[in-house]
């Protein structure tokens, strides 16, 4: 059988994962990015990534979860580079916001999840970092965790090269009727697969911009007091706390515990300084005030400023070109892509080598918003 040759433009997560799995599977893939893999613009970069399979009702990516957590594992085996911390993953439950919650919880017993529901008086016992008097219960699903966002996309591209696979610098822009060119000339290939992240919207002004939103968010980094393990990926979970709009990670390796008040704020992808706003850091401050007090008087360590491109219901883009029959898109992570990097990265390229068809849900076409409680984001 001959092979295809596969350009796969942008080499995020969603992108590296796709490239690698075409190489591997015989095509002859070229991956092009306008950056080096893992620089800081990306939305795959930063430290780290919560896995989870909570997704509310939603029993599709639950699945995947479930899956990737598998793949993200043998990825570690095979690289010998360390990738997944399984710190286990604490949803908070609160009084008068709970659909999403009690949804999982039906989901996990469906497809025997492994959790724990757990009372107030437990979660204090088991994770007294938290502050939990306003929280109805938490799921605590223990085959979760944390990924190491940066060193992902990096193993996963230097896989994809030792597997003989071509990597190009350059930027791809898009002519009037969105035909990809590079240096002046259309991209030629058997197929191409654009995984630009958020940069797919101004790329695709037609197919992608009316169904998508760029939002920038601000996470910050706070010190561990000093001689104190317990805020340490082991003793501390990750944790999605809804109710105040937030989530975070333990600190690991060092990074110090990061928190995030998802609050949309304006980025623009090229020209926007990475900076954080104070505005932002009090909010942050706030929170930990009222849900982590023991990291009150921490200072910041580190901070990251980036984006996601938010689909209206928060489900993938990995569709055919509505124009151009030999180009896929592939992307749309509405902030919730990374953990499902392997699984999308298969799926992608099953869809772009004709193996399979998309699913219903990937479609490019009109979508709408869903509650809080039918989205698979809680969002
Ligand atoms: C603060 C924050 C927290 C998050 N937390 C989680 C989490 O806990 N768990 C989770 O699963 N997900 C999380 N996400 C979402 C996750 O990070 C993204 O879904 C995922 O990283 C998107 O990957 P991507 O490959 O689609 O995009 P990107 O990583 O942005 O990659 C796109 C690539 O395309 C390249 N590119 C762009 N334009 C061009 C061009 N014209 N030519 C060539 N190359 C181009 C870029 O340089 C970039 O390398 C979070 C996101 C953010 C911002």
């Amino acid at each position: 059988m001959s092979r295809s040759n596969i350009i796969v433009v942008g080499a995020g997560i969603a992108g590296v994962m796709t490239a690698l799995e075409l190489q591997r599977s015989g095509e002859s893939v070229t991956l092009i990015d306008r950056w080096e893999p893992g620089h800081s613009r990306a939305a795959s970069t930063d430290y780290n990534r919560v896995i989870r399979s909570i997704h509310g009702k939603d029993e599709f990516y639950t699945k995947w979860a479930r899956e990737s957590w598998k793949r993200w594992l043998e990825l570690q085996a095979e690289s010998g580079q360390r990738l997944i911390y399984q710190c286990g993953a604490l949803i908070l439950a609160t009084e008068g916001h709970c659909h999403w919650e009690d949804n999982t919880c039906e989901t996990f017993d469906r497809l025997g999840v492994p959790h724990y529901l757990m009372s107030q008086n437990e979660i204090a016992a088991h994770f007294p970092q938290f502050k939990v008097d306003d929280i109805k219960y938490g799921i605590f699903e223990p085959e979760a965790g944390m990924t190491m966002a940066h060193r992902g996309v990096r193993t996963a591209f230097d896989l994809f090269m030792a597997a003989g696979g071509k990597h190009k610098r350059g930027r791809v822009v898009t002519d009037s009727g969105e035909r990809p060119h590079l240096d002046g000339k259309p991209l030629e290939a058997d197929v191409i697969v654009v995984a630009t992240g958020p940069w797919m919207a101004d790329m695709f002004p037609r197919t992608i911009k009316p169904i998508s939103a760029i939002v920038g968010i601000h996470v910050f980094y706070h010190s561990t007091p000093d001689g104190d393990t317990s805020f340490d990926q082991g003793p501390m979970p990750c944790w999605i706390d809804h109710g105040q709009g937030s989530f975070g990670l333990p600190s690991s390796e060092g990074s110090g515990v990061k928190a995030a008040v998802v609050i949309p704020s304006h980025i623009d992808l090229d020209n926007s300084e990475r900076l954080v706003d104070k505005a932002m850091l009090n909010r942050t401050r706030t929170y930990i005030r009222r849900r982590l007090p023991g990291l009150v008087g921490e200072k910041v360590v580190d901070t990251k400023f980036n984006q996601i491109i938010l689909t209206p219901d928060t489900h993938f883009i990995v569709d055919w070109h509505p124009r151009h029959k030999n180009l896929l898109l592939a992307g749309g992570c509405s902030g919730h892509l990374y953990k499902h990097g392997p699984v999308f990265g298969e799926f992608a390229a099953g869809v772009a080598t004709g193996k399979f068809g998309t699913a219903d849900r990937f479609r490019i076409g009109a979508r709408k918003k869903l509650s809080p409680s039918e989205s698979p984001s809680g969002r």
